[in-house]
């Protein structure tokens, strides 16, 4: 680009200012525009390196001069400004593929529906303990723009969203890790599951012979769409149930993992995250370690090392003999599956929230056989209610946390499990569902 060009930038958040602040370090001329407040720290920052924004209001004759827009993945391509930026044909980028102009990094990009966050930290976990120098940015943390302005890196883990991915076009991922592919956001998709999938697959776009996708073969939906799309990277699959001659699987309960002729093997019992869907993160996250040279010895330690992430399929407490499971994190119904899956006790089961679009037909076998009562919490619950009215004796509508919290108290007797694992988005009585497990927690420690 050139450098005198203008590059607006919509929505003041941790990508928009990372990506501000970036920009005005390669010299562009820039404005940063905000439709609602934003946060106090960011706003002195943009003061601080002299930026001009502006907050509560998109003054279109100042948006609308951009040579390039750079928008926040939250911001859907349908609002108004979004629509006035595209009928002017003015190219929009994600903060991702802006920042990934200005660095020559190794980047490991990881998308899919499910275990972006997990598989995000395990991989940044294994690398930086083995001693890279390595950045962790994409959904999570500081911005990758800011971190490409402020630090130098030899290698990024990021943490793609199919919005960031939306707008990607030539960023090259030497590594890409695609988790899975199931149904999700479809409201941003048109309803359309292709438009989905298609945005997962970008991973792929710009990859070169060398590259690596890494991918689930156990996922119908990632092998319908790699059948048809032919990736010129090396493919590597994970799989639980397939042995691969180079790839990860599961056998006699070893995750192992093969390699350029060299195999790890490590119990499963010792990886410290648990359930299937844990197995297949560290099959993932293995993966890429090894392709990054990572040594068994230390790739051992560090996935013995890795703690939790809070909200998934975490131990609150145990009160009167019932263990209280924070899986705030599953807003959506395959995240949901795997936590109930994961369940060795009779579970009282919150769930509801903002629901998407939610077919929860693949639950209903898991519901039957553990599910022994549903407090739903949400604005709405029809949906929840027509599919499990029939299989389950006891369903509750509470409005607040604490009030389904202690509902589950009630009905719950010891040896049983309470599961927040909502299945849905949290918008209609958190914050997000950070908030929403942090008020589980607080009402669970008040009971
Ligand atoms: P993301 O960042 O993609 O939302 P997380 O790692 O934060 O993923 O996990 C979100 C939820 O999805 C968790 O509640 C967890 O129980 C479930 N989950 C994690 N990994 C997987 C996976 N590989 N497949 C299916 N579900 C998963």
């Amino acid at each position: 680009m050139n450098k005198s060009e203008r590059i607006v930038i919509l929505g003041a958040g941790e990508s928009g200012v990372g990506a501000a602040i970036l920009a005005q370090k390669q010299g562009f001329e820039v404005f940063v525009s905000d439709k609602g407040s934003i946060k106090p720290a960011y706003s002195q920052q943009l003061s601080a390196f002299g930026i001009a924004f502006e907050s509560g209001q998109h003054s279109m004759d100042l948006i609308l001069n951009a040579s390039l827009v750079i928008k926040s993945p939250g911001l859907s391509d349908a609002t108004p400004v979004m629509q006035a930026v595209i009928a002017k044909q003015i190219p929009v980028w994600s903060e991702i593929e802006f920042a990934a102009r200005y660095t020559n990094a190794t980047l490991i990009g990881i998308s899919g529906t499910n275990g972006k966050t997990t598989t995000t930290l395990l991989t940044y976990h294994l690398l930086k303990n083995a001693g890279m120098k390595v950045g962790l940015a994409g959904n999570i943390g500081k911005s990758f723009a800011r971190q490409v302005a402020e630090e130098n890196f030899d290698c990024y883990v990021l943490e793609l969203s199919s919005f960031q991915l939306d707008n990607m076009y030539q960023t090259r991922l030497h590594i890409a890790i695609l988790t899975n592919i199931t149904p999700d956001h479809l409201d941003r998709y048109q309803y359309q599951l292709g438009n989905y999938v298609a945005a997962k697959m970008r991973l792929l776009q710009n990859q070169l012979p060398s590259d690596y996708f890494i991918y689930c073969s156990d996922d119908p939906l990632t092998m319908e769409a790699l059948s048809r799309l032919q990736p010129t990277a090396k493919l590597l699959p994970f799989s639980l149930n397939t042995e691969v001659n180079e790839g990860a699987f599961r056998k006699n309960d070893q995750l192992i993992i093969r390699f350029n002729n060299s195999e790890f093997t490590m119990p499963l019992e010792e990886l410290p995250i648990k359930g299937q869907h844990n197995q297949f993160n560290s099959m993932a996250s293995g993966l890429s370690a090894k392709i990054m040279n990572i040594r068994n010895e230390a790739m051992r330690e560090n996935f013995k090392s890795f703690e939790n992430v809070e909200h998934r399929l975490e131990y609150v407490a145990s009160v009167r003999g019932v263990d209280y499971i924070n899986d705030s994190k599953a807003t959506n119904v395959n995240s949901a599956w795997y936590a109930l899956e994961s369940a060795t006790k009779p579970v009282i089961w919150i769930a509801g929230g903002v629901d998407k679009g939610n077919d929860y037909h693949i639950l209903k076998d898991l519901v039957k056989e553990k599910v022994k009562a549903i407090i739903c919490l949400g604005t709405d619950n029809r949906t929840i209610h027509e599919f499990f009215s029939g299989e389950i004796e006891v369903m509750v509508n509470c409005l607040s946390m604490k009030e389904a919290v202690e509902m589950a108290y009630k009905l719950s007797s010891k040896g049983d499990m309470v599961l927040l694992s909502p299945a849905c988005a949290s918008f209609d009585l958190f914050e997000n569902y950070e908030d929403r497990g942090k008020q589980f927690k607080k009402a669970v420690k008040e009971l």
